[in-house]
């Protein structure tokens, strides 16, 4: 099966698919119904051409260069179209590592007339010739750019189908309800039953109740994929970047006791329970620039602050709460934050009144969690982990999260507003007319996502990402 149209003419496209630099082999991989006639014309085989060796089978063999002298031994194994990842004939030659011999062989191939593959383009073939669904295909990105286990499974869960069942589900229903909604709407008279509005909107609200799951799973999966970004922040010289150092067990920020030396944003990730957590150190906030660099560190810091999925406020606990303290309980308070009472192996300080920070931020701050750690002793840091990862990802979704790209996310959102409008359209004695036009408009969205309508520049758009080879 062929989606949105056939390709004109199939031209037989090479790669390197593995990463460049020293390893054991390297693989190139030819896609197109030229491939084993590219392939045999570079290699020296024990049978005469590489059809007549078994499919899916290693077969040993040698790379020959232009003079048809030996430049490397290789390994060969081809499959026949339509049973390979593109659907097409493919061959891979595995040749030992080191960029060298690859690129050689890969220019060789060139030579014969294979074109060098695009990025993505081997995946984008799959889709196109039907072997994978657009899920399927982000799914393998997902997997390729995958930083922890769980992100991992995320990911292999949707290249099993997972979204794409789903999502087909949700699409019949969608048609089921339209179909019924403009029969009744076509042929009035006929003694088709008229579906009740309260039948209608209550179809509607289940179908709204399977998209939030599903948006559910897959806003797990991007958290599993992109990672939490958690702002550091804190007035300097509160132990903002020990703390940093003491969660990432390495020394990436200097630690020093001058106010405010660390100007430039650090960002790192570590990962907690399976979620990686992008910890981005935001010196400066708030602070009042003395020269250009320092500006543009300062505004960093702040488009940091806000885009942050959480923000960890870092506080010295054994000195009392100065103006910037009050001025920052005032800004986080309607932001996710959590308040890190650091310095705790040091005795309380207290203000004039004899009040500790403690004390004062729970009254300014009430309701947020005030966590009591050292990062100079390493204690509290797994409680701070662990109320990051369950702050931002809940509990319950994470095992079922799915690989879900920006794009895909954004769809299901415009599919469960326009079931929103078509419901409210009902409610709102609108008609059944204008409440199809939008579960239209939600089939749209739906369809996008399954890549059945998008057209040539999503997929140009979806594949750009992926590195060539793949
Ligand atoms: P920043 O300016 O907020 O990044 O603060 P730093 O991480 O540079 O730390 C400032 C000073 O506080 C350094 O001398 C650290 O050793 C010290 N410090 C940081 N965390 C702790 C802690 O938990 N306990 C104690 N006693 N000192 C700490």
């Amino acid at each position: 099966m062929r989606r949105n149209g056939a390709i004109k003419r199939v031209e037989t496209i090479a790669a390197i698919a593995t990463a460049r630099g020293e390893a054991g082999i390297a693989i190139v991989r030819l896609s197109g119904p030229d491939s084993l006639e590219m392939a045999g014309g570079v290699l020296s085989l024990k049978k005469n051409t590489l059809k007549e060796m078994p499919p899916r089978r290693m077969s040993n063999g040698y790379l020959l260069d232009e003079k048809g002298e030996g430049v490397d031994q290789v390994l060969v194994v081809w499959f026949a179209a339509p049973r390979s990842y593109t659907g097409e004939d493919v061959v891979e030659i595995h040749t030992h590592g080191g960029t060298l011999v690859a690129s050689k062989c890969l220019e060789l191939l060139i030579c014969r007339g294979a074109r060098l593959a695009e990025p993505g383009e081997f995946t984008k073939r799959a889709f196109l010739n039907g072997r994978i669904d657009l899920a399927q295909a982000e799914a393998v990105l997902g997997i390729i750019r995958a930083r922890s286990d769980e992100a991992l499974k995320a990911a292999t869960r949707t290249l099993r189908g997972e979204l794409t069942e789903f999502t087909i589900d949700i699409h019949s229903e969608i048609l089921d309800l339209l179909g019924q909604m403009e029969v009744s709407l076509d042929f009035p008279e006929e003694d088709t039953p008229l579906r009740e509005d309260e039948e209608v909107v209550q179809s509607i609200q289940a179908l709204i109740q399977s998209l939030e799951d599903l948006l559910d799973r897959c806003s797990a999966g991007c958290l599993l994929r992109e990672g939490i970004r958690v702002a550091i922040v804190g007035r300097p010289n509160v132990g903002k970047s020990s703390l940093l150092n003491a969660l990432l067990r390495e020394s990436r920020a200097i630690v020093t006791s001058i106010p405010g030396t660390t100007r430039d944003l650090i960002e790192d990730v570590l990962t907690w329970r399976g979620v990686p957590i992008r910890l981005i150190d935001t010196a400066g906030l708030g602070g009042v620039p003395s020269d250009e660099v320092e500006a543009i560190g300062v505004a960093r810091a702040e488009a940091a602050f806000k885009e942050a999925d959480t923000r960890v406020w870092v506080v010295d606990g054994s000195s009392a709460p100065d103006d910037f303290d009050l001025a920052m309980a005032c800004r986080i308070a309607e932001l996710d934050h959590i308040v890190a009472l650091n310095k705790s192996d040091l005795p309380f300080g207290r203000d004039e009144n004899g009040r500790t920070a403690e004390e004062l931020l729970s009254e300014a701050l009430p309701g947020s969690g005030i966590l009591r750690i050292s990062a100079r002793h390493g204690t509290g840091l797994d409680q701070l982990k662990d109320l990051i990862v369950s702050s931002i990802a809940g509990s319950g979704t994470l095992e079922a999260g799915l690989n879900a790209s920006a794009r895909q996310v954004g769809e299901i959102r415009t599919a469960i507003a326009r079931l929103k409008d078509a419901a409210d359209a009902i409610d709102g004695g609108l008609g059944h007319d204008v409440a199809a036009g939008c579960l239209n408009e939600c089939m749209m969205a739906i369809e996008r996502l399954l890549g059945i309508t998008g057209g040539h520049s999503l997929l140009d758009h979806i594949f750009s990402q992926f590195c060539v080879g793949k």
